[in-house]
Parts: C-alpha cells; sequence; structure tokens
C-alpha cells in the first residue's frame, strides 16, 4: 500500500515536471517566433528627480503579450531567454527599439535598457550600443544600461575593462537591483557607476524596519561620496518617498510616480509632469 503511494506519488512529480519542462520548451519556440514576427513590445517607466520634481529618464522594461497565454511576466521569459541564449538577439532588438522611441520623445530625456548578464558576456554588445545609436541618431548620453552585480561573478578584469568600453562610447552606466546580489563593495572601487539602484526590498520596509531606512541611509552616503547618484526601486506611497528624500535619495522609481507605460503614452507623462509631486 505504501509502496503504491510513493509510486504514485513519483509519478505525480515525475509528469509535473515533464509539463513544466514542455511548457518551457513551448514558450522558447513561441518567444524564437514572436522575435521574427516583431510581437514584443517595451513599456517605459519613469525616473523621477526629488530634488528637481520632474522626470529625467524612463527605464524600459519588455511586455510580451503571448497570442494564446496572454501576457507572460518577463519574470518569467527574460531568465528563459538568459538560459538558451535567446537574451542576445532579444537584448539586441530592445536596445535598438528603446533608442528609436527615446530619439522621438519631445523632451531630451534619458532612456534605461536593462542589460543581462549573458548578453553582456557577449562580444556583440558593444556592437549592438554602437547600432542602435547610429541607427537611431539618440546621443550617446541619453543611454542608461543597466546590469547588474552577477556581473563580477567570474572574471572582474575583463568585466572592468567591458564597463570602460561601454562607458567610453558616451552612454551613462547603473548598477540594478543594488544591495541584493553578490554585495561586495570591492567593485565600486573598480568601476566607477553613474548611478545606484536601491532594490525594491529595500524600499518596501522603510517605515517598518528600521535596518531598511539605515541601509538606504549607508547607500546614498557611499554613494554621494563615491560620485555616484542613487535612485529607489517600487516607490509606491508618498511615505517612502518622503524618507527617501530625507536620507539623501537622488530620484525614485514606482508605482507613486507611474506605472510602466506603453510608448505612445510617454509624451503625455512628460507634459504631466508639473502635476507629479513626490
Ligand atoms: P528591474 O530592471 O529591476 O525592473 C523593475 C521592475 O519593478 C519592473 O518589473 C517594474 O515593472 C517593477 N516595478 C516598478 N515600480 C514598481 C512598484 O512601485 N512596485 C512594484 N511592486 N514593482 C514595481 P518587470 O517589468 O516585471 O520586470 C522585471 C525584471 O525583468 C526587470 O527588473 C529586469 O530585470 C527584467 N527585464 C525587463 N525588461 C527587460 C529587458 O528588456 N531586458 C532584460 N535583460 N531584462 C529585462
Ligand atoms: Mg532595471
Ligand atoms: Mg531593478
Ligand atoms: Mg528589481
Amino acid at each position: 500500500r505504501a509502496k503504491a503511494d510513493g509510486k504514485g506519488a513519483y509519478h505525480f512529480f515525475e509528469a509535473a515536471l515533464d509539463e513544466a519542462a514542455s511548457r518551457r520548451r513551448q514558450l522558447e519556440l513561441d518567444m524564437r517566433e514572436t522575435l521574427r514576427t516583431g510581437g514584443f513590445e517595451l513599456h517605459f517607466q519613469p525616473l523621477f528627480s526629488l530634488a528637481q520634481q520632474r522626470i529625467k529618464g524612463f527605464e524600459a522594461l519588455m511586455r510580451w503579450n503571448h497570442p494564446v497565454r496572454g501576457p507572460v511576466s518577463p519574470a518569467e521569459f527574460i531568465p528563459l531567454a538568459e538560459e538558451t541564449g535567446m537574451i542576445v538577439p532579444l537584448g539586441e532588438w530592445a536596445l535598438m527599439e528603446a533608442c528609436h522611441q527615446a530619439a522621438s520623445w519631445p523632451q531630451a530625456v534619458s532612456v534605461a535598457v536593462n542589460i543581462s548578464p549573458r548578453q553582456f558576456a557577449s562580444p556583440a554588445l558593444g556592437q549592438a550600443v554602437v547600432r542602435a545609436l547610429a541607427a537611431s541618431g539618440l546621443p550617446p548620453a541619453r543611454l542608461e544600461l543597466e546590469i547588474t552585480e552577477s556581473i563580477f561573478i567570474g572574471n572582474v578584469e575583463r568585466t572592468v575593462a567591458m564597463l570602460h568600453s561601454l562607458r567610453a562610447l558616451g552612454v551613462r552606466v547603473a548598477l540594478d537591483d543594488f544591495g541584493t546580489g553578490y554585495s561586495s563593495l570591492s567593485y565600486l572601487r573598480s568601476f566607477p557607476f553613474d548611478k545606484l539602484k536601491i532594490d525594491q526590498s529595500f524600499v518596501r520596509d522603510l517605515g517598518r524596519d528600521a535596518s531598511a531606512q539605515a541601509i538606504v541611509r549607508a547607500i546614498a552616503t557611499l554613494a554621494g561620496a563615491l560620485g555616484m547618484e542613487t535612485l529607489a526601486e517600487g516607490v509606491e506611497i508618498q511615505t517612502h518617498a518622503d524618507v527617501l528624500r530625507a536620507e539623501g535619495c537622488d530620484m525614485i522609481q514606482g508605482y507613486l510616480i507611474s506605472r510602466p507605460v506603453p510608448a505612445d503614452a510617454v509624451p503625455g507623462l512628460l507634459g504631466e509632469v508639473t502635476a507629479l509631486r513626490a
């Protein structure tokens, strides 16, 4: 009896694993097809300066509305694209599309594009950036690349050299999800990032957890001393914006200002800027 149950459970898990694997395989095929037929989209979320009370840029966030499954979260398809290598062509598309969109905006604000670790490791990245800038006519200073701490795992020297060669193109470099990953401070000495993006896990706990506020304060102080800007991610409520401003954070991003919006809503948001208060 017990033996039969054990076997049943085994088959149950095996079937569940098969199902997950086949969903992933199907998603991968669908991703290829969507890239080929132009079905990916970028949405844009404002990056808001607390001191100037205005939008200084937008982060480009990929969206995939699957014809059958409906919207698939980037939290699902980006890691899959990363594993399969699809992130390289997908990321090149995002760079190109983001630069073209930004070049058409009514104000000369910046656009931030996420670069995944595998894309960063690809020797094609530099050329992809050059091509996107040239084809769109976007001034390099208006493009910001967001990378995460995980790019420092492995060959630090190569990573730093790559960062410097990207910087030499005139683009800005931001460190995304700061405080979550690998979290060694040594790489802040090895490369002067333009911006540190404080991960939303710290922001979420502001006001509830004194240590979150102490960490935010420490990051703002450190960044200031190193000449880097700070931006807090995931700011949903006014109280958090108030605390962040008091702790010396330069910028915020989050639902308090705006959710990510389709490209055609960007000019409207830029126009509304004087109505925004944070
Ligand atoms: P990320 O780069 O850290 O982007 C911020 C995420 O926080 C976005 O999730 C955004 O929609 C979400 N967010 C913004 N404000 C708030 C808020 O107030 N509250 C909450 N709860 N969330 C907020 P999204 O769009 O689902 O993207 C998730 C992740 O997928 C991104 O995290 C990024 O790592 C990755 N991703 C998205 N687009 C791209 C892309 O084009 N290329 C690459 N390589 N990765 C991308
Ligand atoms: Mg990002
Ligand atoms: Mg982030
Ligand atoms: Mg994040």
